[in-house]
């Protein structure tokens, strides 16, 4: 039914990996979902192996896959090598060569970490957000783009530039995606003052006109949308939104949730799709079986959704890390305030969370 390929990269990718493949067995074993698994090497650990942090091979498994499930790759040792021969290299290309044109990045406050957020309780209760973020044009993209000197003075530029096209489909995935959850867009843009903002206002309303009425469409200014999501988080449901501008409010709201460890994230292209923590490979705590596995786990979380449609294994595996949070259960990262009832490993994390999805999975099933 579906076939996954697990790519761990470094540091502490394999453990938080390990943990999600903990329960992809789980599913595999108890309730006979057909899915086919492979891993391989990505990153830092294949520039080891094999000079180069993408290979032709693990592309072509990428490509023959319905998802890729993702780590995290780098670290200190391969921080001095040629550029273009740098993990991180392997990861946009992997994302290229997939076209995963929409970032989805959910934002959305567990009640039993609440304090952890930087934001008062009451103002940050009830927050459940969805960022679509265009992740393969605009002025990450743009030509021309240069840093050169033109008459003895400086000169940086990049460029901004969408077409319809790409606004279009981004558009689309989420509009598609409020249908299913609250029902509402905020489409991010600065057309009071950039042309091309213009035509992404424009086109995001006659997606709406024309196909998805039913969902209610709100147009911010980015500026004043950087307000309004610390003001009023709760109010938001899907936030749509260009490559830059989505970077900056998506990482904005990653501080509402509290920890870097907790947030997935889902690269979704037209039948491809790659499935990652929004955090980096930790080298600081690598190796020390102390990370949170919980981004990767909702990333599988998410992968169930968007790739294999199982909307119900998502809110199982999602029901089941709120309770885990509820009874108290943290690791380091999520114990700031020193309120857990028990700290606990990555290793014991991931096999808290299948208990609980043990015991309650006749209700999603
Ligand atoms: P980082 O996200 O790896 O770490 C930042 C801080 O967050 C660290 O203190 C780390 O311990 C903590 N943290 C991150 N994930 C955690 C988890 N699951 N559990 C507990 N704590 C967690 O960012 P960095 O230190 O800037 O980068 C380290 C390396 O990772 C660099 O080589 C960087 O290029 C790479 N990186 C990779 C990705 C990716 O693979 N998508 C993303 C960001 C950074």
């Amino acid at each position: 039914m579906g076939k996954i390929l697990i790519l761990p990269g470094d540091g502490i990718g394999k453990e938080i990996t390990g943990e999600s493949l903990k329960i992809i067995n789980y599913f595999k074993e108890n309730i006979n979902i057909d899915i086919e698994i492979e891993k391989d090497l990505f990153g830092g650990v294949s520039i080891d192996k094999n000079g180069e942090p993408l290979t032709r091979s693990v592309l072509d498994k990428a490509m023959d896959s319905d998802a890729v499930l993702l780590g995290a790759v780098g670290g200190p040792k391969w921080e001095n090598i040629d550029h273009n021969l740098k993990p991180e290299k392997g990861l946009l290309m992997l994302r290229k060569e997939l076209e995963t044109f929409a970032n989805l990045r959910p934002g959305k406050v567990f009640q039993a970490l609440i304090d952890a957020s930087s934001l008062k309780k009451e103002v940050v209760k009830n927050t459940d957000i969805l960022v679509v973020r265009e992740l393969t044009g605009g002025i990450y993209f743009g030509e021309p783009r240069y840093l050169k000197k033109i008459n003895e003075k400086k000169v940086g530029v990049n460029t901004l530039v969408y077409d319809e096209d790409e606004i279009r489909r981004v558009a689309q995935v989420a509009f598609e995606i409020a249908r299913k959850r609250k029902k509402k867009v905020t489409s991010l843009d600065k057309a009071n003052v950039l042309e091309v903002m213009q035509l992404w206002r424009d086109v995001v309303s006659e997606v709406h006109e024309t196909k998805f009425k039913d969902v209610e469409l709100e147009h911010l200014y980015i500026d004043n949308a950087a307000m309004q999501i610390i003001k009023r988080p709760s109010t938001f449901d899907v936030i749509l939104a260009g490559n830059l501008f989505g970077d900056i409010i998506s990482d904005e709201i990653a501080e509402l949730i509290g920890s870097l460890g907790m947030l997935p994230s889902a690269s979704l292209g037209v039948n491809k799709a790659i499935y990652e923590p929004a955090g980096g490979s930790a080298p600081d705590i690598a190796g020390q079986n102390t990370a949170n596995p919980i981004g990767s786990i909702m990333s599988l979380a998410m992968l169930f959704k968007y790739s294999l449609n199982l909307d119900n294994i998502h809110d199982l595996i999602e029901t089941s890390i709120s309770i885990t949070l509820d009874d108290g259960i943290r690791t380091n990262d999520i114990n700031k305030d020193g309120k857990a009832k028990m700290v606990v490993s990555c290793n014991q994390m991931g096999d808290e969370i299948l208990k609980k999805i043990d015991e309650i999975k006749s209700k999603f099933i």
